[in-house]
């Protein structure tokens, strides 16, 4: 069957490697005309590692039901399952008492955090986050700071929103490790610190910095982090919530089901129910092994390649291209934090009197290249970055420019890493 010119086919993924960005060590992929793809859009998702896939097609046949079985695939299932919490738990260089709990995604983990808030907590998230980041907080009163326009100004502006806040009310900073937008690091180790000092939590969206930066949980002082596995070269549709075990551990199971009640009685009183305590609280129904597998495979992969050899081939990589792009003058890369900022592998650009959507589409159907357009679920953010009038939502829908001069409504971004 012929699919469309650069689609990626199932024969495609499992062709003779081909080296993609100069290394050989991903998953390589062709496009249907045989055309090397260069997959420029890690941040959305990245394709696996050669090793991640060897490792997961390795378990494939053997999957079983976790915690549900007396039989050799459940056993094995069960302990691959909580021998990858353990590899996560490491990975993360999380403190001895912390819960890793899997779940789908990034998104999904911050909102099983925001289903645990104690009553009465305030969170306070910058307008720039991922949407997954700036919008599961429903139930408690969120403070919206505004875009800070350096690293310093983050920091600032957290310590002024919780200057004089009650310290005996519960609080929550959520903040992003790398954009997903701009890729620039945020100062996530200073504005732990203020937010601890204000006896305020901080949960860090990590879905962008994970696959690109070693974490230490424990040295960060962070008590959340929250990341997807199909942005860290795992497949399988699994995340990680990891971190401190109290407000897990008091609140109701995210997902009410088998796997988080212990025991069930039904009596004169009606149905009443003892929960699990630990990860399995929030992990009601089969677990997703493989995904869980997968990520664990991920947490092996970036750690024997060394995050210092995959930093430097990242920013060799990076410098390459901002160079490149630096010499063609339609060429704008977007940047919140400014230029010196640290950052990731992953550009926004806009190219004047350029469509994005149409250089996107160009990009991929003239030079196979794999790119993404539009405003990457950060719209507050890419808005502002783009200069559009914050209280004009209807501008979303404004046509894209059609000549030099013109402002555009969305951004291309280019992302990749060094796996
Ligand atoms: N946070 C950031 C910074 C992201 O880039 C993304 C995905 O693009 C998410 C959260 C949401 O991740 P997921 O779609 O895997 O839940």
């Amino acid at each position: 069957m012929r699919v469309a010119r650069n689609a990626p086919t199932i024969d495609a993924v499992t062709a003779p490697p081909l080296p993609v960005l100069g290394t050989d060590v991903m998953v390589p992929l062709v496009t249907g005309d045989d055309v090397p793809y260069a997959a420029l859009d890690y941040a959305a998702s990245a394709p696996a590692l050669r090793s991640v896939w060897e490792e997961v097609c390795g378990y494939v046949p053997y999957y079983g039901s976790v915690h549900r079985g007396a039989g050799y695939l459940s056993q094995l299932s069960t302990d691959l399952y909580e021998a990858s919490r353990v590899t996560v738990h490491e990975f993360l260089g999380c403190r001895a008492d912390d819960e890793v709990v899997f779940t789908r995604s990034t998104t999904d983990s911050l909102n099983l955090l925001a289903s645990v808030l104690p009553a009465g907590t305030q969170v306070y998230a910058f307008e720039t986050e991922h949407h997954a980041a700036l919008l599961p907080w429903r139930g408690a009163e969120v403070t919206v700071l505004p875009a800070p326009a350096s690293r310093q100004q983050a920091v600032e502006t957290v310590a002024e929103a919780l200057a004089g806040r009650d310290p005996h009310r519960p609080g929550l900073v959520c903040v992003t490790g790398a954009s997903n937008v701009t890729g620039e690091l945020w100062p996530i180790a200073e504005i732990t610190e203020v937010a601890h000092a204000a006896g305020v939590r901080v949960v860090v969206d990590a879905a962008q910095l994970v696959p690109h930066r070693p974490v230490d949980l424990a040295e960060l002082g962070a008590d959340y982090i929250a990341f997807s596995g199909h942005k860290m070269y795992a497949p399988f549709g699994a995340g990680v919530l990891a971190g401190r075990p109290d407000w897990l551990a008091a609140a109701e199971p995210y997902l009410a089901g088998g796997g988080a009640s212990r025991l069930v009685v039904h009596g004169e009183q009606g149905l009443s129910v003892q929960w699990q305590q630990g990860s399995a609280r929030h992990e009601a129904g089969s677990p997703n092994v493989i995904g869980a597998y997968s990520v664990a495979a991920a947490c092996r992969a970036l750690s024997a390649a060394g995050f210092e050899t995959l930093v430097a081939r990242e920013e060799a990589l990076l410098e390459r291209t901002l160079t490149a792009l630096a010499g063609i003058p339609e060429v704008r890369v977007l940047s919140l934090l400014g230029r010196t900022s640290p950052r990731v592998g992953v550009i926004g650009l806009v190219v004047d009197g350029w469509n994005s959507s149409h250089l996107a589409a160009a990009l991929s159907a003239e030079h196979g290249i794999g790119v993404r357009d539009g405003m990457f679920c950060a719209h507050p953010m890419v808005r502002r970055l783009l200069g559009a009038d914050p209280d004009q939502p209807q501008e979303c829908a404004a046509p894209e420019p059609a000549g030099p001069g013109e402002r555009p409504a969305n951004a291309v971004r280019m992302s990749f890493g060094a796996g």
